[in-house]
C-alpha cells in the first residue's frame, strides 16, 4: 500500500528578498506518512515546515525533488493529489463579510460536491460552531475561525487532512476541542499530518514524529521511540546539611548544586540507576531527605538532536 503522503528529495530555494541572499528553506527532504497515522512535523521556527506544507497545497513551486499525495504525484497528477488533501494553513484568511455556512458552501462549490452530498451543518456541528452557522466570519473569534478553517479543510472528505500550527492563538478548552475532532476524523479512518513547535502536543497526539530542523530532517520513528532515545535523566536530591562543593563521581554525568542543601544530577540511564547515584551522595558523608526524577521527554530528545545538528 502507498504512502498517504510520499516526499522525495524536496528542496526549496526561496530568491533573495529586497536584493537579500536566496533561501533555502528545505534542503532535500524525504519521508513518508503511512495511512492511518497522526503524524507530526515538528520543528523550531522557520525549520521549514510551512514551505513543505504549501508546496503539498499547491501555493509554493519546488525548487526539486517530488512529493506524492494517496498516491498522486502532485506535478504529474495535480487535480486527483489536491482532491486527496485537505489543508489548514498557518494563516487565517477568510472572506470577512461570508457567513461560516456559506464559507463552507463556497468551497464546496470550488472542489465540485454536488449539493446532495454537501454537509456543511455537520462540520459546523462537528467543530462545535452550529451556533455561529449565520454569523459574519469577522465575528469569530480567533479559535472560532481556526476551527472554522479545519471545517472548510473537510468538506471534499479529503482521506489526508493537514494541519500547519492549528492551535496558535487557540486556548487550552478549544484546544482540547479541535484535538478532540481530530481524533474522531483519524478513528474514521482519516490520515492527519500536523505541524507545531510545541512538543507536548507532538507527543500526546503523534504516533510518529518527524522533526525538521535548518529545512533538514533529523529524526522520523515512532514517537515511544523518539521519546525513549533521552538517555539523560535528571534526579534532584535534597540531603541533610549544607553543601560546601558538590561531590564528585564517576556516575553522575553533571552535578549542579541547586539550593544550600540541593543537588541536581544529570545521569545517563543506561549507565547506571537512580540507586547508584545516590549511592555515591550518601557516599560522600550526606543523608537523603528527598529525591525527586524527572523522566525524558521529547523536549530533551529535541534539544539533543537538534544541538547535535547545529
Ligand atoms: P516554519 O513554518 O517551520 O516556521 P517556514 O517554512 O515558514 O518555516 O520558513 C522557512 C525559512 O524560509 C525561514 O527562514 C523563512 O524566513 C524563509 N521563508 C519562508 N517563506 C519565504 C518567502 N516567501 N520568501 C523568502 N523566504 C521565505
Ligand atoms: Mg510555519
Amino acid at each position: 500500500m502507498t504512502a498517504a503522503i510520499s516526499i522525495r528529495d524536496l528542496s526549496k530555494t526561496y530568491a533573495g528578498v529586497k536584493g537579500g541572499p536566496p533561501k533555502q528553506a528545505l534542503d532535500g527532504v524525504s519521508f513518508d506518512v503511512p495511512r492511518g497515522s497522526i503524524f507530526g512535523l515538528l520543528g523550531p521556527n522557520g525549520a521549514g515546515k510551512s514551505t513543505l506544507i504549501n508546496i503539498l497545497a499547491g501555493l509554493v513551486n519546488k525548487t526539486s525533488g517530488s512529493a506524492s499525495i494517496w498516491g498522486f504525484d502532485i506535478d504529474q497528477h495535480p487535480r486527483n493529489a489536491k482532491a486527496s488533501i485537505g489543508i489548514v494553513n498557518q494563516e487565517i484568511l477568510f472572506d470577512p463579510f461570508f457567513t461560516p455556512v456559506e464559507t463552507l458552501e463556497i468551497q464546496a462549490g470550488l472542489y465540485g460536491v454536488p449539493k446532495a452530498q454537501r454537509r456543511s451543518l455537520e462540520l459546523l456541528r462537528a467543530v462545535h460552531l452550529e451556533d455561529k452557522a449565520n454569523a459574519y466570519a469577522r465575528t469569530l473569534s480567533g479559535g472560532m475561525k481556526r476551527r472554522l478553517m479545519v471545517a472548510k479543510a473537510m468538506v471534499h472528505s479529503p482521506p489526508v487532512l493537514v494541519l500547519d500550527e492549528p492551535t496558535a492563538g487557540v486556548d487550552i478548552e478549544l484546544r482540547q476541542q479541535l484535538w478532540t475532532y481530530v481524533r474522531s476524523l483519524n478513528d474514521a479512518g482519516v490520515t492527519v499530518v500536523l505541524t507545531t513547535h510545541y512538543l507536548e502536543e507532538a507527543e500526546e497526539l503523534c504516533d510518529r514524529i518527524a522533526i525538521i530542523n535548518h529545512g533538514r530532517v533529523i529524526a522520523n520513528e515512532p514517537t515511544a521511540d523518539l521519546v525513549g532515545k533521552a538517555q539523560e535523566k535528571i534526579v534532584a536530591v535534597t540531603v541533610d546539611r549544607d553543601v560546601a562543593a558538590p561531590p564528585q563521581n564517576a556516575c553522575f554525568e553533571k552535578i549542579v548544586l541547586k539550593g544550600m542543601r540541593t543537588l541536581e544530577i544529570t545521569y545517563s540511564k543506561d549507565r547506571v540507576n537512580a540507586g547508584e547515584v545516590l549511592g555515591a551522595v550518601q557516599a560522600d558523608g550526606y543523608g537523603i531527605v528527598d529525591v525527586s526524577t524527572k523522566e525524558a521527554d521529547l523536549e530533551d530528545v529535541f534539544l539533543s538532536l537538534t544541538r547535535a545538528a547545529g
